[in-house]
């Protein structure tokens, strides 16, 4: 037995009907159209051989497995840290991108911990050796080691997706812009895109953005505290603009404070975004909010007026697109595992 059966009468977010046919736990078939629909299960579906179980989804939506591109995902850094399938396949997300969680001194266990998860796991590499193992993590140039980081990326080089700075007042004290400019030359030298966090100054959020270049990540764009992105009457800033102009792309990193309603609407009516949400979901903040799960904050963004297909577009095609893995944001058979499709 291989533990076959159909899920059948499907919908694509375009309306579209979909059967998927999964075997052992993978996904082996997907045939698109409205034969499911048409047919009895007794009379068998078209394409597939009448003697499998089936379920009939009464026209329930089906996406691709959802990424959240910033997650915390290392417990060991209690609190900002969590179980991976906790916040991965256990809440509908099939993969997770920890976001710096782990510099070079410790992400080889985080690595490590993705093997036993059901959850794909990919990872920022923290460009502070220590990581969050202390939140001023960038507060002491003497963590920014660019030899170790060059070899965490050399012996991780599918698990590790980009390099992760936390460029705010608390996280750099008095290193100012120091390791961003830091981040700014490993990028260079292992070609590997920026993911920023950005927060109270200093730096200048207009410093922040002079750095980034196309394909590096503003994470927390929606945050509404002194030195965001939108000034008092809600425009974005021209230093944004510019950013956006150069290939900079926006995710949302929900998190305990970086979530702003006013901003966001601000953002929504001048057509800022929408590139990618995430939640920057860990233990505290899934258990006692606001983030409870990467599905509650995509909800704020129907309730914000985008359509399901740009919400669902953003945590699974969006993300897709920006790790390099298309299929990733596709429904299709052959993943190693069922979560890798569906
Ligand atoms: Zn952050
Ligand atoms: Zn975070």
């Amino acid at each position: 037995m291989d533990n076959r059966f159909l899920l059948r009468n499907l919908k694509q977010l375009d309306g579209r009907q979909v059967n998927i046919e999964i075997a052992s736990g993978r996904i082996v078939r997907v045939v698109e159209g409205e034969d499911g629909a048409a047919q009895s299960a007794s009379d068998g579906v078209a394409g597939f051989s009448a003697d499998i179980g089936t379920i009939d989804c009464g026209g329930a939506y089906v996406s691709s497995g959802w990424i959240d591109m910033h997650v915390h995902a290392f417990p060991a850094f209690d609190p900002y840290g969590d179980e991976i399938d906790e916040i991965g396949v256990k809440q509908g997300v099939a993969t997770i991108v920890d976001a710096g969680s782990c510099g070079a001194d410790r992400i080889g266990e985080l690595a490590a911990s993705g093997g036993s998860a059901k959850t794909n796991l990919l990872a920022f590499l923290n460009i502070s050796r220590i990581g969050l193992s202390r939140i001023d993590e960038l507060s002491q140039l003497e963590w920014l080691d660019g030899e170790r980081v060059r070899e965490a990326i050399s012996r991780y080089p599918d698990f590790i997706v980009g390099l992760k700075a936390r460029i705010s007042r608390s996280v750099v004290g008095d290193s100012g812009i120091a390791p961003l400019r830091v981040a700014r030359e490993l990028s260079a030298s292992t070609g590997l895109s920026l993911m920023v966090h950005i927060g109270s100054a200093p730096p200048a959020i207009e410093e922040v953005l002079s750095y980034l270049r196309e394909g590096d990540i503003v994470t927390h764009y929606l945050n509404g505290k002194p030195n965001n992105l939108f000034d008092a009457e809600g425009r974005p800033i021209p230093a944004l603009l510019d950013a956006l102009g150069r290939g900079v792309r926006l995710d949302v990193g929900h998190g305990t404070a970086s979530f702003s309603f006013r901003v966001a609407e601000a953002a929504k009516r001048h057509g800022i975004g929408l590139h990618t949400i995430s939640s920057d979901i860990y233990r505290g903040n899934r258990l006692n909010g606001p983030v409870y799960s990467l599905a509650n904050v995509m909800s704020k963004f129907l309730y914000l007026g985008y359509s399901l297909q740009e919400v669902v577009a953003a945590v699974t095609s969006g993300a897709a697109q920006w790790l390099g893995r298309p299929e990733l944001g596709r429904i299709q058979a052959g993943g190693s595992r069922a979560s890798d499709g569906i």
